[in-house]
């Protein structure tokens, strides 16, 4: 897509995205609620017109061509499968109005609920089925008359964290085995770093960066990336800003050598306890704060409590910090 934007009236939901999305990709769009995403997920689909800009699959511009003959299928959050019909005749819908033959319908539903995971269950109905099995049944609705492109908004957002957390792997391989191409929204980061080849972050209808997780994670390009993906401690430091991420942070012992540490002193001015690490703030001397974690491999919460105020030293690796801009929409705005 180039150059795309939607309005409505005076509100700039889609301010003016370019992106390229490739064949087989796994590509998540992530952003705040109302960054955008859904209405570019709309236009790709055809549910909306864009303001301006282009929409193209597989190099085929198609701004006048209708949803149902774009080679795109949605998958939404709230996937309403038809109550009265069986899951068998839920998957195959797609493929009666399309005027697929009884047997052949049979055949590729019965293949879409084996990819999902669900073979056997066609005669069943909804109601008999789990909220992830639902889902499940959607995505094989979705995939059974094989689109080139798969959109996918927010589809786990109504499940509960472990079974969010098992789709999201599913999914994934679910993904790889049949080859279509799936663009996924979510305003859950880890989601998006755990699925994703690439992802866009989006902030207020904008783009701020297009990069693998582990890029995005380890070099953000702007403050807002940076804030949005993962936990991020920026500095300023004369005159130039930096962020550093939690787990790079270490407390180091006041006798010890730094080790080619950059440290600063400060204080533990917060400590909250989680099980497997205990997430600490220190107020640095110098100015600004810093979260960082440690594993709990010995200590307890208990040891935790009694640290607060305490003088410490924190050091990281130079080359653990990474220079960051502003965001490009405040700066753009601007005048
Ligand atoms: P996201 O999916 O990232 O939460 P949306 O694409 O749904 O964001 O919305 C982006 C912005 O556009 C929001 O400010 C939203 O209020 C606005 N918006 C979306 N759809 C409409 C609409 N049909 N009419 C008016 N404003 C809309
Ligand atoms: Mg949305």
């Amino acid at each position: 897509m180039a150059d795309l934007t939607k309005h409505y009236g005076e509100v700039v939901a889609v301010a003016g995205i370019s992106l390229e999305i490739e064949a087989g990709e796994f590509f998540t769009m992530l952003g705040p609620s109302g960054s955008g995403k859904t209405t570019t997920l709309r236009m790709i689909a055809g549910f909306e017109d864009p303001s301006g800009g282009t929409v193209e699959l597989a190099g085929e511009d198609v701004n006048r061509v209708p949803p149902y003959d774009r080679a795109v299928n949605t998958v939404f959050q709230d996937y309403a499968l038809f109550p009265h019909m069986t899951v068998g005749e839920n998957v195959a819908y797609g493929l009666r109005v399309a005027k697929v033959a009884k047997a052949e319908r049979a055949r590729r539903s019965e293949e879409a609920l084996e990819m999902v995971r669900l073979p056997g269950y066609a005669d069943r109905k909804p109601a008999e089925l789990s909220g992830g099995q639902r889902q499940r049944v959607a995505l094989a609705r979705a995939i059974v008359n094989r689109p080139r492109v798969l959109l996918l908004d927010e589809p786990l957002g109504a499940l509960d964290l472990k079974l969010r957390e098992q789709m999201q792997v599913e999914l994934k391989a679910i993904q790889g085995e049949v080859g279509i191409t799936f663009v996924y929204v979510t305003h859950d980061q880890d989601e998006a770093l755990t699925m994703s080849d690439r992802i866009a972050v989006f902030n207020q209808g904008r783009i701020e960066q297009v990069s693998p997780p582990v890029e995005l994670y380890e070099h953000p390009a702007t403050e807002f990336v940076a804030g949005f993906v993962g936990v991020s401690n920026l500095l300023e430091r004369d005159g130039s800003r930096f962020t550093i991420r939690p787990e790079k942070i270490q407390l180091v012992d006041p006798g010890a050598t730094a080790n080619g540490l950059r440290t600063e002193r400060g204080h533990i001015a917060g400590i909250a306890y989680a099980g497997m690490v205990t997430r600490y703030t220190v107020a640095l001397d110098a100015g600004g704060e810093l979260q960082l974690v440690r594993q709990n491999v010995e200590g307890t919460s208990s040891d935790a409590a009694s640290e607060q105020g305490r003088e410490v030293i924190v050091g990281w690796r130079p080359e653990h910090t990474v220079a960051v801009r502003g965001s490009s929409t405040t700066e753009e705005e601007s005048p």
